[in-house]
């Protein structure tokens, strides 16, 4: 992995791919395994444990110290869509789940993953042909994230038509506008969608479906159509000052300045969007970290990062043993790269803002924080962090990017299809279905499970596609 000091003056990614000779060191290792946790998939308390695509993670290792870089990389494409995005981008739910991790480090999967699917790319292995036959039937696919790219790629491989529709400039979801492109390198998506539209699939971008074109144009021209919105509501910060200018959600700014990059075909790089200022971004979790490695690339002043809650352990509780996902703290690059750049981590455990302050021009210039401590409600018996008086201050601020969650679907793609929604606004299925309350309407990733993971969305994606299928042929192959 390239240094912070170097990584940081550039929007390249730095995660490299790992040579062939450490891939089979790490599978000879799985090796050695007893019983294999990294491919379940299952619950355990709430959280995913080993893969959701139940990727066969010791046959492929298996077949790479058998010496067969092709044949593992085949048996990962039998349950993966596009190893090229988790192997760079996924929380590795395997290798937290990985038996060598008891005792040892975890089995290097996503490592392997990445430098299998690039060693099938540099060797002419990853293919997506068109049909030889097509069923004549036509499916919508509405947003082109990952899951809505799996649903399309499934579906277009058994000979359905395929349209794929996105209300960005350009396709990708949140993988083209969320995810920086020092994580994910856009010429990444780039090189898939190359293929699937060879194959035959049709992108139309910047088409609003339910705004510029109507849901009912799409339901009368098409047999079946896939929600894949995302989940892109984000949650506000409701405080006095919030109308002041240099506010901005945290998606909407990170995808700005890929935007900008890809525009200009990174030459121009949109400093001025925080250099010299002193950015606040409040939310602790992964969006926020992003927002602290864009805006020490944009030059900024400082970096202050706010999380409403305490800091998780530094090792596993008793209560959260293996294989469970780990609730561990854990230092990301954006968080890395501040410790280099300002000599501190920017996180700032149990405080929030209370206020905004603007300065004449109404551009905000201030932020009031306050700290929190935990509460039980005596009503409902729930834990809150309330704010603990007299721990309030002000500090100086130039620039505000949200990165407090997100609430669901967005009204007016659910309402333009007719669609129920459940009390978190996400499109409601039966459990592990995919179908809406509305005839030939299914839905999948993010706008049906809520904010998530690349892998989920994937995962999603290509278990509407088999739903689809088995509506539209009466039986599935899939
Ligand atoms: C900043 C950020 C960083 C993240 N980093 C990671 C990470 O490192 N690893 C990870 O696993 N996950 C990460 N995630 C989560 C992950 O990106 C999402 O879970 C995943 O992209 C969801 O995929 P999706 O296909 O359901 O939706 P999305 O990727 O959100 O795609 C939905 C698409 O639908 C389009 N759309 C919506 N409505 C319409 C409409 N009416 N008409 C046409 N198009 C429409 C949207 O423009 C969008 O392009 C991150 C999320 C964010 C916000
Ligand atoms: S997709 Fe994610 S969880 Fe699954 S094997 Fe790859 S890195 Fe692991």
């Amino acid at each position: 992995m390239e240094r912070v000091a170097d990584r940081i003056k550039h929007f390249r990614e730095f995660h490299d791919t790992v040579p062939t000779e450490e891939v089979v060191k790490q599978t000879d290792k799985c090796m050695s395994c007893g019983v294999p946790f990294c491919q379940a998939g299952c619950m355990i308390s709430g959280m995913a444990s080993g893969c959701p695509l139940h990727n066969l993670i010791p046959e492929i290792n298996h077949l790479v110290a058998c010496g067969s870089m092709e044949q593992a990389y085949l048996r990962l494409a039998k349950t993966h869509s596009f190893p090229e995005f988790t192997g760079r981008v996924c929380p590795a739910l395997c290798e937290a789940a990985c038996t060598s991790g008891v005792h040892s480090t975890p089995v290097a999967t996503k490592s392997n993953e990445r430098a299998l699917i690039e060693y099938a790319y540099e060797n002419g292995l990853v293919k997506e042909e068109a049909p030889k036959v097509r069923t004549g039937k036509k499916v919508a696919v509405i947003g082109s994230g990952p899951s809505g790219l799996a649903a399309a790629q499934l579906l277009n491989r058994r000979g359905h038509s395929v349209t794929v529709y996105e209300r960005s400039d350009r396709p990708g979801g949140l993988l083209r506008y969320g995810i920086p492109n020092m994580k994910l390198d856009k010429k990444v998506i780039d090189r898939r969608l190359a293929l699937m539209e060879k194959a035959g699939i049709s992108f139309v971008c910047n088409a609003n479906i339910g705004k510029d074109i109507p849901a009912e144009e799409i339901m009368n021209e098409f047999d079946s159509v896939i929600l894949a919105c995302g989940a892109s509501n984000p949650r506000d910060i409701k405080v006095p000052g919030r109308e002041a200018k240099g506010i901005y959600f945290a998606v909407g700014f990170l995808g700005k300045v890929t935007k900008a990059l890809l525009d200009s075909d990174f030459e121009k790089v949109p400093y001025q969007l925080a250099e010299g200022k002193s950015v606040l971004v409040i939310g602790g979790g992964d969006t926020g970290n992003d927002c602290v490695g864009t805006s020490i690339r944009l030059h900024a002043k400082e970096v202050i990062q706010l999380e409403m809650m305490p800091p998780a352990p530094k090792e596993r509780l008793e209560s959260n043993p293996w294989p469970e996902w780990p609730k561990v703290l854990k230092t990301d690059y954006g968080q890395e790269e501040a410790i280099e750049v300002f000599g501190k981590d920017p996180r700032i455990y149990q405080t929030t803002v209370t206020e905004f302050l603007k300065d004449e021009k109404g551009n905000v210039c201030g932020a009031k924080l306050v700290s929190l401590e935990p509460k039980k409600d005596p009503e409902t018996g729930r834990m809150n962090m309330v704010p603990v008086k007299g721990t309030e201050k002000t500090i100086p601020v130039d620039l505000v990017l949200i990165a407090a969650g997100f609430l669901g679907s967005e009204k007016y793609v659910t309402e333009a299809f007719g669609v129920e929604t459940d009390g978190r606004s996400n499109v409601k299925t039966n459990p592990g279905e995919y179908a809406t309350s509305r005839k030939k309407v299914f839905c999948a990733g993010d706008v049906h499970r809520g904010q998530s993971l690349v892998v989920w969305a994937i995962a999603e994606g290509r278990a509407v596609a088999k739903e689809v299928d088995l509506a539209l042929m009466g039986y599935t192959n899939l």
